[in-house]
């Protein structure tokens, strides 16, 4: 007897923007698995419902965006580490009958710098720009990675603060006024803010102070050449985009729905940057 067809979703409110079905889609293609990843719009009343009856719905598990992040945590059953540290989920599966919840946005972009900047986590010290989720998911896989010396830098300081205490260890935090003397030394700066996405102008940090070898990435991904990455490029610096981020955090769900690990292919990196390009 023929498999069931396997099921997965994204949801968030709104969520047309999302670009996880071109992903997941690709995917289903390439390794010829009988499945359908959907999208689907699900406004912040009935989130809990939705999360407590997936499975009843024939779904193996799925994604979850903004808004829903940080509400999905109390609502599953079990949360692995990176889920508790960066206190937000965007991936559960059902496990023995129990709906289990990861954050993969950390090892997605640890994975994107691995590929793109071999040697990062050599970095001694690391400038984060912004103190919000995605912030979170990068201390996180800095602090994996044995960076100590992290430097929080956040238009409301005390939002940067609070990001600090959470993840304790040598984690610092600053005003954007501190950035001429937080960057002289720094081995890696990396914007989290959603400064430089389109439509989104405002003050960038002036990079003439960094040192050569400083590697610049912005999770940002549209448009995929931001202001700093134009910015870093322009002084000889070794840049990263987002996009490698958003690829890699999307193969640990997929495997767990469907039951092989994908690849982030030349050509899915293509795909999904001509998409934005297009949508850009
Ligand atoms: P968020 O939780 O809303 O945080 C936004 C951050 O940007 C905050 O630190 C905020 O500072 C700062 N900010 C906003 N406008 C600013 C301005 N005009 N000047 C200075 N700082 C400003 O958002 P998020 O979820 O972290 O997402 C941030 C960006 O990361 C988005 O562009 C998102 O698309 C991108 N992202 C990419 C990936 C990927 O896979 N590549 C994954 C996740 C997120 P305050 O605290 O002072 O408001």
């Amino acid at each position: 007897m023929a498999e069931p067809e396997r099921r997965a979703f994204v949801c968030g409110h709104p969520i047309s923007h999302s670009r996880s079905p071109l992903i997941h889609g690709y995917w289903l293609d390439a390794l010829g698995i009988e499945g359908s990843y959907a999208r689907i719009d699900v406004p912040p009343a009935e989130f809990a419902h939705f999360i407590q009856s997936f499975h009843a719905a024939g779904y193996a598990g799925g994604n979850i965006t903004i808004p829903h992040k940080e509400a999905a945590l109390p609502l599953v059953d079990s949360r692995d580490e990176a889920a508790e540290a960066i206190g937000a989920v965007n991936t559960v599966w059902l496990e023995d009958g129990r709906i289990s919840a990861s954050n993969t946005d950390a090892y997605g972009y640890a994975t994107s710098l691995d590929e793109e900047a071999p040697g990062w986590d050599q970095s001694a010290a690391a400038v984060v720009l912004g103190a919000g989720g995605a912030a979170r998911a990068v201390v996180h896989a800095l602090k994996t990675r044995g960076i100590s010396d992290i430097r929080v830098v956040n238009r409301t300081v005390l939002r940067a603060a609070e990001l600090a205490d959470q993840f304790g260890g040598f984690i610092t935090a600053h005003s954007w006024d501190a950035l001429p003397d937080l960057l002289s030394d720094a081995d890696l700066l990396i914007n989290t803010t959603s400064l430089g996405m389109a439509g989104k102008p405002g003050r960038m940090p002036d990079l003439s102070d960094l040192p050569d070898a400083t590697i610049v990435s912005d999770v940002v991904y549209v448009p995929l050449e931001t202001p700093l990455l134009s910015a870093a490029r322009a002084r000889g610096l070794k840049t990263v985009g987002g996009i490698g981020m958003l690829l890699h955090q999307a193969a640990p769900g997929f495997e767990r729905w469907f039951g092989k690990r994908p690849q982030v292919t030349a050509e899915l990196r293509r795909l999904v940057s001509a998409d934005v390009e297009r949508a850009g």
